[in-house]
């Protein structure tokens, strides 16, 4: 049996897709977002990120940092084993209080990853509920798809965003069968938002639970930081809130926050959960000071929205087709896999700008993308040298540019 030639003609056939994946070797500088160094074929050199999740800094924040730091030297490094073998180390206590007040529901539970809470939560939710009928919005990530997949529920997908398909499909269902509708706040590919109230009333209307994936939101959304669901003061309203720590946050990390019951419901049933390491002291510690952070401080929320709205007027200006977006993500469309590719590669050759090309499967074939993400150190000398760069990039490709008078209307 020839098992490594299977491996390599797994890796060919995405080579022929022009879907393998190369990442760029970098080493991100404390202190002075958003530059790092890339470790490049030739050497290291200086450029700057344009697309990070780090979405506000905090991974580099000195109160987050030291948080880490002082856990780390007083506690150690790992949890030293599951919950139910080392017991819940403190600071993840406290976190999951902080995370149960930010969204403003009685309990939460943290679990090693954004993507385990979304497997492990959805999938557990599902199997608890009798017979569950799993109602998924089709744009959902993966971490979402696996957890409806793994709840070996029925479920039905509804279009991206549609309430009157999801309707149909709640109205189709039997009423007394339990419903989970499934979707997330804030799409982070196309930076659109759901319609969380009137998902909400449909939900009450036919007896459906809510869970929303937060992801995007959290720390950014809301006047503490507590997401979309915040903003649009529905939170009380979703059953289910999931979110990442690892994004606005700068840590790493997952979690659910929900009623006691359903908590402690998931806590005992998840096997994401139960079969797996806690997150180490210095994590949670650090996570809980970015969040109480931004739960206090709006500076960054407001610069963030500021930056964002600077890099799409800027980059409009100069004719870039910058798709529409009502939040902080730019993406400007390339449509062409191979092109998208080149494009990432001559910005971060030529410009010193790290931009991930967005291709297939991540986005729909011919929706192939650069996703900007401006933070709030992202200056306007930085905006501008972008924006330049971008029409060098897009000159060099024979990508179209819009007329500067069309683009000034
Ligand atoms: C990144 C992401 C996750 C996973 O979160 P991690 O903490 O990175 O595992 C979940 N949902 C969405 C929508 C995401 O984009």
């Amino acid at each position: 049996m020839d098992y490594r030639g299977y491996f390599a003609s797994a890796l060919n056939r995405l080579r022929d897709e022009r879907r393998y994946r190369v990442f760029a070797d970098l080493e991100r500088i404390a202190g002075r977002f958003p530059h790092a160094i890339w470790h490049s074929p030739l050497g290291p050199r200086d450029v700057v990120i344009w697309c990070s999740n780090d979405y506000l800094g905090m991974a580099q924040h000195p109160k987050v940092i030291g948080a880490m730091v002082e856990a780390a030297a007083r506690m150690g490094t790992g949890a030293g084993g599951t919950r139910n073998i080392a017991g819940t180390n403190h600071p993840l206590v406290e976190l999951e209080r902080e995370l149960a007040g930010l969204h403003d529901k009685p309990a939460a539970l943290v679990f090693t990853s954004g993507y385990v809470s979304n497997e492990t939560g959805i999938s557990t939710i599902g199997k608890l509920l009798p017979n569950c009928l799993l109602l998924s919005d089709a744009l959902n990530h993966n971490s979402m798809i696996e957890g409806v997949r793994q709840s070996g529920c029925e479920k039905k997908i509804w279009r991206h965003n549609d309430l009157g398909q999801l309707e149909e499909l709640l109205k189709a269902a039997d009423p007394a069968r339990p419903k989970l509708i499934v979707f997330e706040s804030l799409y982070s590919m196309d930076g659109d938002v759901a319609p969380v109230h009137a998902i909400c009333d449909l939900a009450e209307r036919y007896g459906a639970m809510t869970y929303c994936d937060e992801v995007h939101a959290v720390g950014m959304y809301g006047s503490r930081g507590g997401g979309i669901c915040e903003r649009d003061n529905a939170m009380r309203r979703v059953d289910v809130i999931e979110g990442t720590l690892a994004k606005a946050f700068g840590c790493l990390g997952g979690y659910i926050a929900a009623s006691e019951e359903l908590i402690d419901a998931v806590r005992s049933y998840a096997p994401g959960f139960i079969f797996t390491t806690a997150l180490p002291p210095a994590i949670c510690a650090a996570a809980t000071a970015a969040i109480r952070h931004l739960k206090a401080s709006s500076w960054e929320r407001e610069r963030h929205q500021e930056r964002a709205a600077r890099v799409k007027a800027v980059l409009n200006t100069a004719g870039l087709p910058v798709m529409p977006s009502v939040t902080h993500i730019v993406p400007v469309l390339v449509s062409d896999p191979e092109k998208c590719k080149a494009a990432s590669d001559l910005l971060l050759s030529e410009h010193g700008i790290y931009i991930q090309p967005i291709n297939y499967p991540t986005v729909p074939r011919g929706m192939e993308r650069l996703r900007i993400t401006p933070s709030p150190y992202h200056d306007d000398t930085l905006v501008d040298a972008l924006a330049e760069a971008l029409v060098d990039t897009w000159e060099r490709l024979g990508l179209s540019l819009r007329s500067q008078a069309v683009a000034a209307e």
